[in-house]
């Protein structure tokens, strides 16, 4: 996504439980974002942090503010492979299954991380 002269980024999924809606949830995270100096040098451009809500359970949201599942999910590997580790059985509302998205999603441009790398 945007520019393609920007350094190599580390992206990972997590599952949570909130109790937060949506939005309190979105703003929980930029609360987060901004803690940790968060900046950014230009639109689409690298970031030190970008916390993302990918899903909410099977929820579908398209206000202003917030899009749920995320736009662009469907079609970025560093978003599809991550997320199939730890949910490969998801069905993604919207889009389908998760083991379909993959089929038509290259594995290109990204690799794993070793478990005993170190991501400083
Ligand atoms: P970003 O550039 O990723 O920090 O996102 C910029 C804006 O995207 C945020 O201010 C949110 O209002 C909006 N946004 C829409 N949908 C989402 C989502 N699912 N997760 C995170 N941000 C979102």
């Amino acid at each position: 996504m945007g520019p393609q002269d920007q350094p190599e980024y580390i992206n990972a999924v997590m599952a949570v439980e909130t109790g937060l809606p949506p939005l309190e949830l979105l703003h929980a995270l930029q609360h987060i974002e901004l803690a940790h100096g968060r900046v950014r040098a230009r639109r689409w451009g690298e970031r030190t942090l970008d916390l993302d809500i990918l899903l909410y359970g099977d929820r579908q949201i398209n206000t202003t503010e917030l899009s749920v599942p995320h736009k662009g999910l469907a079609e970025r590997a560093f978003v599809l492979y991550p997320l199939s580790e730890i949910a490969p059985d998801l069905y993604i509302p919207g889009y389908g299954k998760l083991s379909e998205l993959l089929m038509h999603c290259p594995y290109v441009g990204i690799r794993r991380l070793n478990d005993d790398e170190s991501i400083s």
